[in-house]
């Protein structure tokens, strides 16, 4: 969580900023608020990173995710394809605004693969949420022809690919919209926040209208304002967007230094029996917060997350046993545990989504071991971990051999 690792005196000036004014809301307010906008110029430093036109924050990446779809026309009854491997959120905002999940198999890029997509496809299917998960990126060229050649819609759930891209185009801005998290865990955070990006001005008006009660935030009388679609509030507060401010300053070098300390580590492992990586789109795009092992198998990555354990190794995730970033631990989705009834519960799903058959994704993610880079780490620390890892991966594959 490397944006956490440099809280500082930057985002401390940024919050006093606010705090002076006691404004903390990010509307209106203009002689109180002293020419502060955070909200508004944490947007600007988003775009300037990622290229998009527009950018609109909102209260978290979940939000943001389920704001993309819907300002996309995404909604009741409509299938979204979707990967059996994010981080559950993913799933619950194409539930909660009303569509069907339908999984597909994602491939060594830890993504959904063209050909997973175009396998689940039915007459019923809107929209593919792509998610670009580990801080990498999905092979896009792939996938945006079988978007074009079955004309769906594309949403982008980047939530922890901020600041990557692929061949110069930032992942989230290759479809009608897309989203970022920066919650504690992402590469910069704002506490809690996310951002919403877009290229098309009026799917930019709708989602800036639908995530604030469908304000058109024209004028100055908040009352007043025109509300051209029914919202609700997935508002950012000027607290959360000053520290998102502040840390999304830091993400380039963040992220120079994330990259540093991957290609070392990779330099290292890759003469290790045993190691492969995960497949990475786009190497120059990689904003490079975690390191992916794959290993041989299910089995030998077991044996690996057991080794790094007795040896005290930490800072990694076996996701194959996630509890809420990979669909075998998922039994309150299987068994439709929910507080109150959903659209998928009345109109059905294509799928069971208890008996999925997902051999590809089980395969590739039973065999993954991710190393959250920590963007502090000197050379040393590198190094030293590098063969930490070595050491234990190769007790890990003699136990195969005995
Ligand atoms: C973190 C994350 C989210 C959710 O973001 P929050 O800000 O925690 O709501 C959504 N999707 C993906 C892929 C994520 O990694």
């Amino acid at each position: 969580m490397p944006g956490t690792e440099l809280f500082g005196a930057e985002e401390r000036k940024e919050i006093m900023d606010v705090l002076e004014t006691g404004m903390l809301f990010r509307y209106n307010h203009d002689q109180q608020r002293n020419g502060i906008w955070k909200a508004r110029e944490f947007e600007a430093e988003v775009r300037k990173i990622t290229g998009a036109k527009y950018a609109h924050a909102v209260s978290n990446g979940s939000a943001a995710a389920a704001v993309a779809m819907a300002a996309s026309g995404v909604g009741a009854g409509d299938e979204v394809i979707v990967p059996p491997f994010t981080f559950i959120a993913t799933i619950e905002a194409v539930l909660f605004i009303g569509a069907i999940p339908v999984f597909a198999e994602i491939d060594e890029t830890l993504c959904l693969s063209a050909e997973g997509i175009e396998k689940v496809i039915t007459p019923k299917t809107k929209a593919v949420c792509l998610v670009h998960m580990c801080g990498g990126m999905a092979d896009m060229d792939a996938i945006m022809n079988v978007i074009k050649k079955h004309n769906l819609v594309l949403v982008e759930d980047a939530g922890q690919a901020f600041a990557s891209s692929y061949k110069g185009i930032s992942t989230g801005l290759f479809g009608t919209a897309g989203s970022y998290s920066f919650d504690f865990f992402k590469i910069a955070t704002a506490g809690e926040g996310g951002i919403f990006v877009t290229n098309d001005e009026n799917v930019y008006k709708l989602a800036d209208a639908y995530s604030d009660h469908g304000h058109n935030h024209v004028g100055h009388n908040r009352g007043m304002e025109q509300h051209p679609v029914l919202g609700f509030n997935y508002r950012i507060s000027e607290l959360h967007a000053a520290v998102g401010l502040a840390q999304t300053r830091k993400v380039p070098q963040i992220r120079e230094a994330n990259r540093k300390h991957k290609k070392a580590l990779t330099e290292i492992l890759s003469k290790t029996e045993g190691i492969s990586f995960a497949t990475i789109a786009d190497p120059d795009g990689d904003s490079a917060t975690f390191l992916n092992l794959l290993l041989p198998d299910t089995e030998s990555a077991k044996r690996t997350v057991d080794e790094f354990n007795k040896a005290g190794i930490g800072g990694f995730n076996y996701w194959y046993t996630n509890m809420y970033h990979f669909i075998n631990q998922w039994d309150h989705l299987k068994e439709m545990r929910t507080a109150s009834k959903l659209p998928v519960e009345l109109l059905g799903s294509p799928q069971d989504y208890a008996n999925l058959y997902l051999p590809k994704s089980q395969e590739v993610v039973g065999r993954l071991i991710s190393f959250g880079i920590r963007c502090t780490w000197t050379d040393e620390e590198v190094k030293a971990l590098a063969n930490n890892i070595a050491t234990c991966v190769k007790k890990a594959m003699l136990a195969a051999t005995v």
